[in-house]
């Protein structure tokens, strides 16, 4: 395992990144794992990072070498001059798990969970605006795993009450036809609950397994949250994965549907995305070096004899 070391946040590191990867496989295609920014950033490289095969002069943008084509007259498939055209980026199901926890509690921190936040024991301002902003994502988890499984028993109430007064069927259908005529506080507590909370949890369910039709129908209803709260990072990331998708081969889409998320340890229900596994990996690496800030040399150095050192310390504790 060998580190580029350069921090993937503009264009020119990117591009680093990227040539080293596809120098590296001798492969049809290259399925590389991006987190927020660096996804945006890799997908309009790709878009627009041009190559001449005439003249091996490269474009960094699709207007220039479209006027370098017309000016030498050259008679090409402008796709096929893409520098990163077998580049598939794989958008990490980890980061996109903390985003939509944060856009939930972004949604319903004024209607529900900022008095759900206090009785829990979050009491003053600067413990409420932590808590406000997921700074931790364990505790943020347990927070909606409660308020679903409290709102759906307050929500569900009224409605099997009113099912028996009617002496109706307490079923789905009855149920979203109770729910439209309800107060607008009772709709948007429903539609939080059984539209995005569930969702939330279903995506969370489908990563654990690594069934993607779980994930896809979760973002399905989660990605509008994006939108509807200015998220414009992940916005771009999800519907440039979309495209991806929609336009990939038949093969390819269900290699990354497969791939979307993986289990360590082999397990069927442990599976994670490849963002938070490579995060478990820093974590083993860092455990390796000394304290302070790691120096380049160290950080190459552990990264190459990983796996030696681990069987080294399994032998020896
Ligand atoms: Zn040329």
């Amino acid at each position: 395992m060998q580190p580029i070391l350069v921090n993937p946040c503009s264009y020119k590191s990117l591009e680093t990144v990227l040539d080293t990867i596809v120098a590296k496989t001798e492969k049809q295609w290259v399925a590389i794992g991006c987190d927020g920014l660096p996804f945006s950033l890799c997908s309009k490289m790709i878009e627009n990072y041009f190559i001449c095969p005439h003249c091996n002069e490269s474009f960094t943008k699709k207007v220039q070498f479209i006027n370098h084509i017309n000016q030498e007259n050259l008679d090409i498939e402008i796709e096929n001059c893409k520098k990163y055209k077998n580049i598939l980026l794989i958008p990490g199901m980890g980061h996109i798990d903390i985003n939509n926890t944060k856009a939930l509690f972004k949604l319903m921190w004024q209607p529900c969970i900022k008095d759900l936040a206090i009785l829990l024991g979050w009491k003053s301002p600067k413990a409420l605006t932590s808590c406000e902003h997921c700074t931790d994502h364990h505790k943020a988890t347990q927070i909606l795993d409660i308020l679903f499984e409290s709102l759906t028993s307050e929500l569900l109430k009224i409605f099997v009450k009113h099912c028996h007064e009617k002496k109706q069927q307490p079923d789905i259908i009855n149920l979203y036809a109770f729910a439209k005529k309800q107060p607008k506080q009772y709709q948007f507590l429903f539609k939080c609950t059984f539209t995005y909370l569930l969702a939330w949890k279903l995506l969370k369910k489908g990563m654990r397994r690594g069934n993607f039709h779980f994930m896809k129908m979760s973002m399905d209803k989660l990605s509008g949250l994006y939108y509807g709260l200015n998220m414009t990072t992940y916005m771009d990331l999800w519907f440039r994965f979309e495209k991806m998708m929609a336009r990939a081969p038949e093969d390819v889409r269900s290699f990354l549907e497969h791939n979307m998320c993986m289990s360590q340890s082999g397990h069927p229900s442990k599976a994670e995305g490849g963002d938070f596994i490579l995060e478990s990996t820093n974590k083993k690496i860092k455990s390796f070096m000394p304290y302070g800030v790691p120096t380049d040399e160290r950080w190459t150095r552990v990264c190459n004899n990983i796996e030696h050192i681990e069987q080294v310390s399994l032998k020896i504790f």
